[in-house]
């Protein structure tokens, strides 16, 4: 097989100060990518986790502040990507909040949020990323959506209309660009252990009076098989996977890392 030079691909990976976001640049900053960071924060923090990981795994990092609920500020955060590193090989939809109420109770402002920042944004950041991978004649568009873009559950309107919503925007990608060498696939994950989550159990434990296996296993877990979380590793893994040559006619389609959740 032929050797690919690898220390050339930039990736920006959206929401990436915490949680999936920052396993996914950890992970394909250790498989040779330079890397940039993003939130809507703009701390001295932000900076150094930057740094941190170009001197952890040799390569060049930055982080770029963007609000993911503006269009035109995901736009600028591709296009300022490509400018610093001189191309943009690789772009990680994955910022994402989440708001739970009855559709009836929904704020309508919270519903705009959760469409904005989870779904608008991956659209805003493909358009701008387009121009750039086809000037490479490759690319890779990675969205990170969720078991939620596969199945429902009440009180998460929004969430699960904007997952579901990923997965249509990723075939629709994926078709317009499959002569391209530009692949996009979405990554369906089921319950992580990010700290947003580990911040959850405490409460979930009083509001169950249970120990935190118990809520954990009976409560967190009872729609995933394995009873286990998901990891942030296992999410890089497949992300970095899915930006391999190996991936390069897989497009389209989704990838669940769910513990078996969607199988059922
Ligand atoms: P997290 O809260 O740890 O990370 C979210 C990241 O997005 C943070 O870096 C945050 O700063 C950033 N962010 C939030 N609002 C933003 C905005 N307006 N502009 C830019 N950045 C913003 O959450 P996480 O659990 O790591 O989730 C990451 C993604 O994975 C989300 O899209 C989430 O829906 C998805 N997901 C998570 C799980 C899970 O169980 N943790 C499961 C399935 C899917």
């Amino acid at each position: 097989m032929e050797a690919r030079v690898r220390d050339s691909r930039t990736a920006v990976i959206t929401g990436s100060t915490s949680g999936i976001g920052l396993g996914i640049a950890r992970g394909l900053a250790a498989d040779g990518c330079n890397v940039v960071l993003n939130s809507f924060t703009d701390s001295d923090e932000d900076h150094a986790l930057a740094e941190e990981i170009a001197r952890e795994y040799a390569v060049k990092a930055a982080y770029l502040q963007a609000d993911m609920a503006d269009g035109a500020a995901c736009r600028r955060l591709v296009d300022e990507t490509a400018r610093r590193f001189g191309s943009l090989d690789i772009l990680v939809n994955n910022a994402g909040i989440q708001h739970v109420a009855a559709v009836e109770d929904f704020p309508p402002e919270k519903w705009d949020a959760v469409i904005g920042i989870n779904l608008s944004s991956a659209f805003h950041t493909t358009a701008a990323a387009i121009p750039h991978m086809r000037q490479c004649s490759s690319g890779r568009i990675v969205n990170i959506a969720s078991a939620h873009g596969l199945r429902a559950s009440p009180f998460k309107s929004a969430y699960v209309a904007a997952k579901h919503g990923m997965v249509g925007l990723t075939k629709t990608v994926a078709l317009e660009l499959a002569e391209d060498r530009i692949t996009c696939n979405a990554i369906c994950p089921g319950y992580v252990l990010t700290p947003l989550v580990e911040a959850q159990i405490p409460d979930q434990m009083k509001t169950h009076r249970m120990d935190r296996d118990t809520v954990v296993r009976e409560v967190m877990l009872a729609r995933q098989p394995t009873r286990e979380f998901a990891t942030v590793e296992q999410i890089a893994t497949a992300t970095v996977f899915l930006c391999s040559d190996g991936a390069a006619q897989i497009t389209g389609t989704t990838l669940s890392v769910d513990g078996g959740w969607t199988a059922q």
